[in-house]
Parts: C-alpha cells; sequence; structure tokens
C-alpha cells in the first residue's frame, strides 16, 4: 500500500491545516499517479503535434501514441476492435454523442426509454429530453430500499415498445453494482438497444463489453486515473457505422461537396476537430496502471473498503447510510442526524478530510430516498482502512461540535 500510495504525489501535500489530506471524494474525480502525469509531460515536451493530418515526424509520433491509446482503452473493456472506441470529454459526452447521433433521428412518438432510478444526470437528463422532442416516453424502473434494482419494476418497464434501455454500471451515490449483462439481455430480448454508463465501472470492477453484451458503453478518464476531459464512448460497429455523426466540421470528413459533404471512417467520424490527444495518451497510460494492478483486485479491495466503511459509519449514533449491498463500487452515502450534509463537508474538510455533499448529480434518486442532499465517501484503491478511522473519528468530533447542548 506505502508503495501504492507513493505513485500518487497529492496524496502527501499538506493540507492548509497542515495534517494529512485524506481523499475520499474519488466518485467526483480520482487522483492520478506519477506515471499519467509524466506520461502528460513527455507528451508536450517531445511528441506535441496535430494528429491524422500531418507528414512530418512529430504528427505522426502524436498520431501514433494517440491511436495506440485507443487500443489500450478497448483491450481494458474487452473491446474487439480499438474502431469502436471514440474519444469523448468524459461520460457525459459519450452519452449525448449516442442521445443526439443514435436516439434522436430514431425515437418515434410512442416509443419508449427505459432508465433506472438510480441514474446520474448525465444518464437521465439527455434521455428526457429526447424523449420530450421525440413525443416518446421515459420510464423509470425503481429501486428496492436495499439499494439495488427492482428486477421485476425493470422487466415490467420492459413490457412496451421500448426502444432504449439506459442504465448505470456502478451507482455514483448508492455503490450498487448493477447485474449489468443481465439487464442488458433482458432489454435486448425486448428489443432495446442499450447503453451502459460506466463513469463508476471502469474505475472500480472488471469490465468486458461483450461480456455484458451492450450496443454503447460510456465512461470517463478521469475518474479512472487519467486527465480531465478524457473519456471514451464504445459502440457497437454496426451500430457506429449506421449512425450520423454528433459533431461536425474538420477531421470527421471523407469528401467537402460545395452542397454536401461524406463522412469518414468511424471512429474517425464521431472525433470532430482538434481531439483532447495528451488526455487520450494519459489515459493510455492510466489503463496501463490499472491492468499492472489488476482490476479484480482493484475491485476487491475497493468494495472490502466500501462495505467496512458502510458498517464503520453505521456505529456512528444518528447516522443513516444507504445502500445494504454485498459488493459496492466505491460510493458510500450517508446522512446525520442534526448535521446538513455541506456544514459535514465543511467540517470535515478543516480536519483534511474530502468527502462530496449535495445531491451528486442524482435528484430522481435522492427523491426516492427521501432527502435532498446526502453526504458521500467514495474509496479508490490507495485509500485504507486507517483513513475510515480518521473519517468516522471525524464524524464524532462534528457530532459533538454541531450537536453540543
Ligand atoms: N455517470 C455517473 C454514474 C457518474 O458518477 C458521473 C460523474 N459523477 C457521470 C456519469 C458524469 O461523468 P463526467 O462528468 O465525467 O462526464
Amino acid at each position: 500500500m506505502e508503495e501504492i500510495r507513493q505513485d500518487f504525489p497529492i496524496l502527501h501535500e499538506p493540507t492548509p491545516g497542515g495534517g494529512r489530506l485524506v481523499y475520499l471524494d474519488n466518485a467526483a474525480t480520482s487522483q492520478k499517479p506519477r506515471s499519467v502525469i509524466d506520461a502528460l509531460q513527455d507528451y508536450y515536451e517531445t511528441t506535441n503535434a496535430n494528429v491524422h493530418r500531418g507528414v512530418h515526424v512529430l504528427a505522426e509520433k502524436a498520431t501514433q501514441a494517440y491511436e495506440d491509446a485507443r487500443i489500450k482503452v478497448a483491450e481494458f473493456i474487452g473491446a474487439p476492435d480499438p474502431r469502436s472506441v471514440i474519444f469523448t470529454r468524459g461520460t457525459t459526452e459519450a452519452i449525448n454523442l449516442v442521445a443526439w447521433s443514435w436516439a434522436r433521428p430514431r425515437l418515434r412518438p410512442g416509443d419508449r426509454i427505459v432508465v433506472t432510478r438510480m441514474e446520474h444526470h448525465s444518464n437521465f437528463v439527455p434521455w428526457q429530453a429526447m424523449a420530450r422532442a421525440a413525443g416518446a416516453e421515459l420510464v423509470i424502473a425503481d429501486i428496492r430500499d436495499d439499494g439495488t434494482l427492482d428486477p421485476d419494476a425493470f422487466q415490467r418497464a420492459l413490457d412496451g415498445p421500448v426502444k432504449l434501455v439506459a442504465l448505470a454500471h456502478v451507482s455514483n451515490v448508492l455503490g450498487t453494482v448493477n447485474p449489468v449483462a443481465d439487464l442488458v439481455a433482458r432489454a435486448r430480448e425486448a428489443g432495446a438497444v442499450t447503453v451502459v454508463d460506466g463513469a463508476q465501472g471502469t474505475p472500480h470492477v472488471p469490465v468486458d463489453v461483450e461480456a455484458i453484451g451492450c450496443d454503447f458503453y460510456a465512461l470517463s478518464g478521469h475518474k479512472m486515473l487519467g486527465p480531465t476531459g478524457s473519456g471514451a464512448l464504445y459502440g457497437r460497429l454496426e451500430r457506429l457505422e449506421a449512425m450520423e455523426p454528433f459533431l461536425y466540421g474538420g477531421e470527421m470528413i471523407s469528401k467537402v461537396h460545395d452542397d454536401h459533404s461524406t463522412w469518414a471512417e468511424i471512429p474517425h467520424k464521431f472525433e470532430a476537430g482538434t481531439p483532447h490527444i495528451a488526455g487520450a495518451i494519459g489515459l493510455g497510460e492510466a489503463v496501463d496502471y490499472l491492468r499492472r494492478l489488476g482490476p479484480d483486485r482493484v475491485h476487491r479491495w475497493e468494495s472490502d473498503l466500501a462495505t467496512y466503511t458502510a458498517a464503520r459509519l453505521r456505529e456512528v449514533p444518528g447516522v443513516r447510510v444507504f445502500g445494504d449491498l454485498p459488493e459496492r463500487g466505491g460510493a458510500v452515502s450517508f446522512v446525520t442526524e442534526g448535521i446538513h450534509p455541506h456544514d459535514l463537508a465543511q467540517y470535515l474538510d478543516q480536519l483534511g478530510i474530502a468527502i462530496r455533499a449535495g445531491h451528486l448529480c442524482a435528484q430522481p434518486l435522492l427523491r426516492r430516498l427521501g432527502v435532498t442532499a446526502v453526504s458521500r465517501a467514495s474509496v479508490a484503491f490507495y485509500n485504507t482502512a486507517e483513513e475510515i478511522g480518521l473519517l468516522v473519528d471525524g464524524l464524532h468530533r462534528a457530532r459533538s461540535f454541531f450537536l453540543r447542548g
């Protein structure tokens, strides 16, 4: 563990109070290992040029590095062909790509889109907007009180003219790991195209898009050790080939005539303009790091640590932890009687403990949980049980600070 923590320079930065940093906001964004930071610097110092159009040495080197990163991401998620991986700014852009390029031209009045109650706004609002624009119906499959998806509610939602099903691999609020392969199989049986929001999937659980069987899988680089502004969309080749472009401009065309244009082959058809080259390369390096550690090991460690976190938090009087789960992605959300989540986060911050507070971009879920805001501790593989102990101590101190008298 000490060796792993040494790889992350920011974990050794002193906090404003002079103490050590306890970073438990990994679901918002992960910290970056030295190898990723070095890859970014090295790219700008030795390789920087635009990709795909230059004939000089640097342009070729940059293109090679960028395309190598695509191969790494494809291998990491079990995509059989690197052309099925489109670089995006993250999950939000990846889902919007599917919404605008696949769904918008295909949705008809009366069609149904199914999402789950635990979706992040990124995998909810685009579908709500597309449904409204097309006169289609958005159906929300509910969760059970233990924080898992209700399989009967999901099945009922599929009983109708369902065109698309969009669901999270792992919940950013509850930490629920959805049985995506099973859910996708059922959605496909109902005739739906499937979109999996993998923003919390790729950082925390082994991902194999072929085994999941989905049509699309979206991921964020910055949540899995990569740079901000990096991410990807996996899509089945035949789906991507049948889709219109998302953004128009340079790099995505084949021929531009005065009155019409033709498009480049995939994946370039979906990568208009100069991409985030350094970001993609940094993401490739992040994937290398995760593969060295082993996604299975990462998942076991994080799931155990998150389960331990939930158990320790439940021991604190007045704390209510959401989700009673056999395994977890990194996230554990809770409320503390008498202390607003924002006040708690601010108090803990003074102790050097970084957690998240608010609606966590999941207002439909929070309404179901009966709250408007929660506190969330979310772990990564570089977090320790000792740090969870510090969180729990901090919570006890917060209780005596806020609830005294
Ligand atoms: N989906 C989930 C489950 C998330 O946790 C997040 C980020 N919090 C997103 C989507 C959006 O990711 P990004 O902001 O990187 O586009």
